[in-house]
């Protein structure tokens, strides 16, 4: 088999779509090659081959073989040796995988200069100053990567040499300096290694080839690769290629540049580079390179080569290429063209563009657009530009990034915002009585809670930074600071955090703002025209409701209806009903409740005229809407003290209903449809809200598709007996106002009884919404408040490798659904179903949701324009 590919002007073995083979580098080699692009002569010796050797640290004897008939090409090709002592052949030797891993792998330049080659050289360009700088970075790059001798070692005597000549920097060196540095570095690899430095050409070059593929397993190249996800069994290729210099004079040079801009995405030439330097004298930084627009001034003819040569290459891969270049002489080489990285919004910007210059279709565009460019488009974020000192690291739960003064309490947070002062809400979790504060301040940061703890899911559907779980702060709530590795933050400091990477930073940092523009816009109704699955948002207000349509939600797939009830004007009559001791009490506190739920509802149905909006009757454990039991006796202490008789009576009945109240496992306990079932009246009083308000709708020519949810059911009786309630209250409503309207009774699967039942649930529901959230907690077992103790300790060793709460665990809990949903359409073909839980505005989990089929996902609002495109992405 071949294991060798040649590349250059007449014979070119490979092509642009063998980057598995070849790597990035090697294919665009290969088929800029093909295209008739200028490019030095060279061959690509196999990613497979680097497979091999690393296995037996030698190579087939075939591979050998295959090697040396390619130098002997190369050298044809040339008309020169590799090492002649009168005009030696010198080639570069670089790394590339399958995809670019920048710095992470080695290179070695000018090799085949020797004692006796370099002579040749410095004759043949007349330019001995030249030879020997070849000839001495050569010899520090080989000992460095080839060696493993320290380049510091190397370094420091250029340093020497420096100082002794009392000259300033590397260019001031002349020719006997650098032939001395050249004997020294010599000097040191025998130091170090015990034998003489290599001046069989031939074996520095099997040195070499063996040093690039040992180099796919340096520590920095694993790390990158466990960051990036890129598979450690690929290997990389090895590229060795005639050298060409961009150090030859003033109609030499060197460069890089972005067939477009890169970071806006703007269709104009982009780049830069330096008159008579070397490729890393660009990326080093030693010279400030110029606008690649001045290079027609200097060298036009070049110039104009290379700006056709980018079109071209553009055209033909149909994408923004990254190229380098480097000019000889007056003569333009290309030596390299890749995929150009970009910004979101110029990923967007280009996408867009390139449909409209029918170079792409619309398909390819909505591919060439990521869910993070579309998070990080929505939210304002760090400038780039900035550079950080992060003190701790907590879990970035709502993207975008915000600054703002300390505070400890929600309420806090909200005199601050009266002020006009922007705040970051630190507590150690917030709960739903925090919602007023957390709106208020910029953003929040707590120091537990997971993914879907409370802070995590309301800062998303605000939209609202948020970082959780960071268990590196410990506040001190009685002396209003918090200390974190070793600093102390005090209230009304600032901090920065940035929930898109869970970082905390202390002080203000600068900020761009989002940005959602025509461009954006337009990328996500070719989504639309593309995607089969539905989009819906979690929604339990006006105000989100509108956000999220105007960002393409199709309608609410979950409207928590608890929510609601933690209103200011709402908790005392909230409070009334959980206290009442009986049926009639709690009747007469429900009925305050009822027009206040209704105005809920005929704000949100109007809002979703013409949509489906599925509200859940009350799920959450009602101890959560009474004080803190630690609250309230130190409320009763203090009355005791003022001898304050009338309020302890009170006081102490609720303490008593709050212990009465008081769960072990209350995730597990009195919620969900069990709620509903012991107190019917509760969605009694819902139900009678929605249908009002439907009905009141209805008579305005509104139209409206309520669809009534109810959550926590395992077994399908739970689901016929409290859906025979909704349906006579709802038809007691319509009988009163005489009106008819469609709605549906559905159901949460959200337990793993649920969904093995499916088939018998099904019977009596008209949709079912997967709550992964809850499915996930029991699934697991993993208490959805508690996971950051552990899940990031378990992702760090290896044992989980993402956050379940976060992306959808498919293996466990996917499967699950899969029961559920197979199990529905055995008995119910049409059946809807949904997914609701966090994971339905996660890109992983919307694609499994396209898979399994079901029709539609529902997230918070700021994640509808990721799961729009997310949705258009599976399809293709
Ligand atoms: C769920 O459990 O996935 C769900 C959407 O409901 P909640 O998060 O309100 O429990
Ligand atoms: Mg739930």
């Amino acid at each position: 088999s071949k294991f060798v590919y040649f590349f250059g002007k007449d014979v070119t073995d490979g092509k642009g779509s063998m980057k598995d083979l070849l790597g990035g580098k090697g294919a665009g080699l290969a088929e800029m090659a093909n295209l008739g692009v200028p490019v030095p002569p060279g061959f690509t010796i196999t990613t497979e081959v680097c497979v091999l050797y690393l296995k037996e640290r030698k190579y087939p004897d075939e591979v050998l073989k295959q090697i040396e008939e390619a130098i002997d090409k190369l050298e044809t090709l040339n008309n020169k040796k590799l090492g002649d002592p009168e005009d030696p052949l010198l080639v570069s030797v670089r790394s590339g995988a399958r995809v670019s891993m920048p710095g992470m792998m080695d290179t070695v330049l000018n090799l085949g200069l020797t004692d006796k080659s370099v002579i040749g050289l410095a004759n043949k360009v007349n330019d001995e100053r030249f030879a020997y700088d070849c000839y001495r970075r050569f010899i520090s790059m080989f000992g460095d990567v080839v060696l493993g001798v320290d380049f510091d070692k190397f370094e420091s005597l250029i340093e020497d040499k420096k100082k002794e000549l009392k000259v300033e920097s590397d260019t001031d060196l002349d020719a006997k300096a650098l032939k001395e540095l050249a004997e020294r570095f010599k000097g040191v690899i025998k130091l170090e290694k015990g034998f003489e430095f290599p001046q069989d050409p031939r074996v520095q070059l099997q040195m070499a080839i063996n040093a690039v593929f040992e180099s796919w397993n340096n520590p920095r190249a694993i790390t990158y690769r466990k960051l990036n996800e890129i598979d450690d069994s690929w290997g990389t290729a090895v590229n060795v290629q005639t050298m060409v210099y961009g150090n030859r004079g003033n109609t030499s040079g060197t460069g890089v540049a972005f067939t477009r801009n890169p970071s806006t995405g703007e269709k104009k030439f982009f780049g830069e580079y330096l008159i008579n330097a070397q490729g890393e004298d660009v990326v080093a930084g030693i010279r400030t390179p110029d606008f690649i627009d001045t290079l027609g001034n200097k060298i036009p003819e070049a110039y104009n080569q290379l700006v056709d040569i980018c079109q071209r290459l553009e055209a033909h891969f149909k994408d923004m290429q990254d190229i380098e270049f480097t000019i000889q002489e007056g003569k333009l080489y290309m030596l390299q063209t890749r995929t150009g990285k970009r910004t979101a919004a110029a990923a967007v910007k280009i996408a867009k563009d390139m449909v409209a210059e029918g170079l792409i279709d619309k398909e390819t565009a909505v591919t060439r657009v990521k869910a993070e460019h579309i998070d990080l488009l929505l939210h304002p974020r760090i400038d780039p530009k900035v550079k950080l000192e992060v003190v701790a690291k907590g879990l970035p739960a709502s993207p975008g990034a915000a600054v703002g003064k300390v505070v400890f309490t929600a309420e806090d947070a909200e005199e601050m915002a009266e002020i006009g002062e922007k705040t970051i809400l630190v507590r150690n979790e917030t709960s739903p009585e925090d919602i007023g504060g957390m709106a208020a301040a910029q953003g929040v940061l707590t120091v537990r809670g997971g993914m879907t703890s409370h802070a995590a899911v309301v800062g998303r559907g605000m939209g609202k930074p948020c970082v959780v779980g960071c268990g590196e702060i410990s506040i001190d709530t009685k002396n209003n600071f918090f200390m974190v590795n070793g600093h102390t933050v005090k209230e009304h400091d600032y901090i920065t955090i940035d929930g898109s990477t869970g970082s905390v930073i202390i002080g203000k940092v600068d900020l761009i703002d989002a940005e959602i523009n025509d461009d954006l816009k337009q990328i996500l109704l070719w989504a639309d025209e593309i995607r089969t699955l539905g989009v819906r948002t979690n929604a339990d207000n006006p105000a989100d409701a509108s956000l999220a349509r105007e960002l393409g939600a199709e309608g609410i797939g979950l409207c928590r209806t608890e929510h609601m009830f933690f209103g200011e004007d709402r908790i005392p009559a909230v409070r009334e009903m959980i206290m009442a001791e009986d049926e009639k009490s709690r009747k007469k506190a429900l009925k305050k409740l009822l027009p206040m739920q209704k105005e809920d509802f005929l704000g949100i149905f109007r809002c979703m005229e013409g949509l489906p909006v599925t509200i859940r009757l009350l799920d959450p454990p009602l101890h959560e809407f009474l004080p803190d039991k630690e609250e309230l006796d130190t409320k009763l202490r203090e009355l005791e003290a003022s001898e304050d008789c009338g309020k302890i009576d009170e006081v102490k009945k609720i303490i008593q209903r709050v212990t009465s109240l008081k769960e072990l496992n209350p995730m597990l306990g009195h919620r969900g449809c069990r709620l509903g079932i012991t107190y019917p009246e509760i969605y009694n009083m819902q139900v009678r809200a929605i249908m009002e308000a439907a009905c009141e709708l209805a008579n305005e020519g509104v139209q409206v598709i309520p669809e009534i949810m109810i959550p926590l059911v395992g077994l399908a009786k739970e689901l016929s007996v409290t859906r025979e309630e909704v349906c006579k209250m709802a038809e007691t409503v319509m009988a009163e106002k005489g009106l008819k309207i469609d709605y549906k009774v559905g159901t949460m699967i959200e337990l793993p009884r649920a969904a093995i039942t499916a088939d018998q649930i099904a019977q009596v529901a008209d949709f079912f919404s997967f709550g992964t959230n809850d499915l996930t907690q029991t699934t697991f077992g993993f208490s959805r408040d508690d996971v950051s103790k552990f899940v990031p300790i378990y992702q760090k060793a290896g044992i989980l490798e993402h956050d379940p709460f976060a992306v959808l665990d498919q293996e466990g809990v996917g499967e699950i659904m899969k029961i559920g949903i197979e199990k529905a359409r055995s008995v119910k073909p049409d059946l809807k179903m949904g997914i609701c839980g966090e994971h339905g505005g996660e890109p992983k989990s919307i694609c499994f949701a396209h898979e399994v089929g079901l029709d539609y996902v529902s997230c918070s609002p700021y994640r509808v324009p990721i799961a729009r495109l997310v949705a258009a992405q599976s399809t293709i």
